[in-house]
């Protein structure tokens, strides 16, 4: 794109009357057309726009979360990876922090930038290539569009979290846990090649034998390191069906005996499960399975539900197709949407309890817990296998069997002194859970301090560090991570 184009771009994208072509050193603010003497940086060219109005900034300055807001001065939607580049290395010169943005779904600011430059990069979402093993997309690009692409093919991701509608780039930088974790791992864990724009502003093709400390360091890296700007990964042959059994149990201890015993067996392809109201006070124990197939083949439900205790006569099975199953969310996000819940304050808590402290744990957690607690926010509780993670930045236990247990709170009513409540709760939990030898996965929002991140991150701190030194010398990349926030 040449340079009468990109000078339009730029200029497409201000709402507001000025254009921005240059950043004033001396007063650290932009310089408009209107505004400009002789002294100014110039910007470089951009095949994308740079935004500057008040609307675009305030939309960066809001995530799913709705509990941090910091404002940047810039939000840079890319037009191609070259804008990323060249928009590195300008705020670099000028001591800019710099913030990707996927599809701001964090819940504790952690794709926002104080007076920095957000890069969203929901415009940088192409799918290139859709092979009989793999796809290469842009960072941008949602599961959602990707995985009704690769089905049209006979195809699928072989994880997808629950809610499709997250970025590539999003979840790789934290880890990406679904119902088919038991087997294949995260998402981070089906990943073939990685190009990165590092916080140097190089770009950088990695991947296990090759550039594999860049790859590592990317990989559920917290955008620390580098922004992923493509992505190659894995596809598995997709059924057309899904049979999905809900299987209700009164008792903790025997719901996760039955959760441990059918993802050792693999008898399901997805295996997760949730506390549910009991209607008196108390919880119950949801599991939620499903086998995948294609016609004619059908599963059986005999052996399927052979041995598990759950309480006779509760059990619900509905087959439905597999893009529908993985979708499953949209009609509730849709509804929680359009009664304005969606944008209540999301103060989530997700923690890795071991398996030999979840019933204890979660025990005691759910004798105190009440719905005025999660705001009627579900709560999930399911196990996966430790041996199936093999990015060293995605932390779990020890132990073989780890349980994601969630509770995804929504701040009911709306307001601050809910949101402190909640908060101040996630962090009690999260540190009963450390002591027990627990992790938190870092979607969630818990106060979190360096001190925190370095027994987060443990043993593999100083690996970390070295890559950051490296690859963003200036600690331009994701602040608001908090996770080197005083080097
Ligand atoms: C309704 C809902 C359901 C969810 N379900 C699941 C689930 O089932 N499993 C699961 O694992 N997670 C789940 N999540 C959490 C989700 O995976 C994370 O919040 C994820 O980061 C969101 O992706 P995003 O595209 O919105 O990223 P953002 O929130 O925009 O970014 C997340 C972090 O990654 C950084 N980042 C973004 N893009 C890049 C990039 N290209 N390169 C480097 N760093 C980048 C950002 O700076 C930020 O620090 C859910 C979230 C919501 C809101």
């Amino acid at each position: 794109m040449g340079q009468n184009t990109s000078r339009r771009s730029v200029l497409q994208g201000l709402i507001t009357s000025a254009i921005v072509i240059g950043f004033d050193l001396t007063t650290r603010s932009w310089v408009t057309s209107a505004s400009a003497t002789s002294v100014f940086e110039s910007l470089p060219s951009l095949n994308g726009v740079l935004y500057t109005d008040n609307g675009t900034l305030t939309d960066a300055s809001i995530d799913f979360g709705n509990i941090v807001h910091r404002q940047p001065i810039a939000v840079l939607k890319p037009g191609s990876i070259e804008d990323i580049v060249q928009i590195i290395q300008f705020a670099r010169t000028r001591k800019l922090k710099v913030a990707p943005r996927g599809q701001g779904h964090s819940t504790y600011g952690q794709s926002q930038v104080e007076a920095g430059i957000v890069i969203d990069l929901s415009t940088l979402n192409k799918i290139h290539f859709i092979g009989t093993d793999r796809a290469i997309v842009d960072a941008g690009v949602l599961w959602s569009q990707l995985l009704q692409q690769t089905l049209a093919t006979g195809l699928t991701p072989p994880v997808l979290t629950d809610y499709i509608e997250l970025s590539v780039g999003g979840t790789l930088s934290v880890g990406g846990i679904g119902g088919a974790t038991h087997r294949y791992g995260v998402q981070v864990d089906n990943v073939l090649e990685l190009k990165v724009v590092t916080g140097t502003g190089d770009l950088e093709t990695c991947s296990l034998s090759y550039n594999r400390n860049l790859f590592t360091a990317v990989l559920a890296g917290l955008g620390q390191c580098g922004i992923i700007v493509q992505a190659t990964v894995k596809l598995i042959p997709a059924t057309t069906n899904a049979r999905v059994f809900q299987l209700y149990y009164d008792d903790l201890a025997t719901f996760t005996h039955d959760q441990r015993q059918i993802i050792f067996d693999e008898r399901f392809n997805y295996v997760e499960g949730q506390l549910v109201s009991n209607n008196a006070g108390g919880w119950r124990y949801l599991l939620e399975v499903a086998s995948f197939y294609s016609p004619p083949f059908v599963p059986n439900n005999s052996l399927l539900l052979a041995g598990l205790n759950y309480t006779r006569g509760t059990e619900q099975i509905e087959d439905k197709t597999y893009f529908d199953f993985l979708n499953r969310l949209a009609p509730t996000v849709a509804f929680l949407k359009s009664i304005g819940v969606w944008s209540n304050p999301h103060p989530w808590l997700d923690l890795f309890v071991p398996s030999s402290a979840v019933n204890g744990f979660v025990g005691e957690v759910a004798a105190n817990l009440t719905l005025a607690d999660t705001g009627l926010g579900p709560i999930l509780l399911y196990p996966v296998k430790t041996n199936r993670f093999h990015l060293p930045l995605f932390r779990v236990p020890t132990e073989e069997i780890v349980f994601l247990f969630s509770i995804l709170r929504t701040a009911t009513p709306p307001e601050d002194a809910v949101v402190t409540r909640m908060l101040a709760d996630n962090r009690k939990l999260f540190k009963q859970n450390r002591d027990l030898g627990g992790y938190k996965y870092s979607v969630d929002a818990i106060p979190f301090d360096k001190k925190d991140w370095q027994q987060h991150f443990g043993q593999v701190w100083g690996n970390l560090v070295s890559a950051k030194r490296r690859y963003d010398p200036d600690n331009l990349l994701t602040p608001s991570q908090g996770i080197f926030a005083n080097c």
